[in-house]
């Protein structure tokens, strides 16, 4: 049963109190961080600023965001005017879990994605981007340190494997090549210097595996990497509209990145 099935929001709507249903708590506690342009308490109208360019206004029954118009259930802007009016307390809604449920459909859901920092946002952008356009790769290598991918593994979007000749991949050509050349072997590609370095030279990988981590989408969410594309597409509009095969080694990004053919 997906998150907008008409089922789903109807048992959201049947229950005693509403507002304590789980997909309800996470917008009241997204709408503590909203930002007000305007608030009038005469009409009970608020604007809020969105991610983008336009801003949404809400009633105490209506909003202007996709989050309502996919739901036409209270989107994290009327709670915020709710709070505002001093129909609702924003600040009595209890924590709730802080990382994300694996399962795809839980996890298209404009609030989660929404709830993570823009740097990720864009990142998870751009690896669903590739993901789609490069259809056979589903694998890259980053930098350890790299905060927007830690947040997508937490998250859940991404997971983390193994694979010893794409962690090698890293390595320069000519560093494989002083590696190996005092045991007499030598290498025409990083492919053929795989086995050789497992073999004589195993610190090389786990110093690779300790600086950077191998990534790749949770299978889960294939089926909605369309949907997570669309919805995220508005908020990057300075993303070139096609990429060539070539460019994407090269996509403009917060941090380095590799993809790899399989
Ligand atoms: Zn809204």
């Amino acid at each position: 049963m997906g998150k907008y099935s008409k089922d789903h929001l109807e048992s959201i709507l049947n229950m005693d109190d509403p507002n304590e249903h789980e997909d309800q708590r996470v917008r009241q506690r997204n709408a503590r961080k909203c930002e007000i342009i305007s608030f009038s308490e005469e009409t009970q109208t608020a604007e809020f600023k969105g991610s983008g360019e336009k801003s949404y206004v809400a009633t105490l029954d209506s909003c202007t965001c996709q989050d309502f118009g996919m739901r036409g259930l209270p989107c994290k802007h009327i709670y915020r005017l709710m709070h505002e009016l001093g129909r609702f307390d924003l600040n009595a809604v209890p924590e709730g879990r802080t990382s994300v449920p694996t399962p795809a459909r839980e996890l298209f859901d404009p609030e989660i994605l929404n709830s993570l920092s823009q740097g990720a946002l864009k990142e998870l952008y751009a690896l669903v981007r590739e993901w789609i356009a490069w259809a056979s790769s589903n694998s890259w290598l980053f930098s350890r340190s790299n905060a927007e991918v830690k947040e997508l593994i937490s998250g859940g979007f991404l997971e983390e494997f193994e694979d010893a000749g794409k962690s090698l991949s890293i390595i320069e050509m000519s560093e494989l090549r002083k590696t190996l050349n005092p045991y007499g072997i030598k290498i025409r590609s990083k492919r053929d210097a795989t086995p050789h370095i497992l073999n004589l030279a195993p610190g090389v990988l786990e110093h690779t595996k300790r600086e950077y981590v191998l990534v790749r989408f949770n299978e889960s969410i294939r089926p909605i990497r369309g949907q997570i594309r669309n919805f995220l597409k508005p908020q990057f509009p300075d993303f070139p509209e096609e990429m060539e095969t070539t460019d994407m080694w090269h996509v403009t990004r917060t941090s380095t990145l590799r993809g790899f053919k399989d």
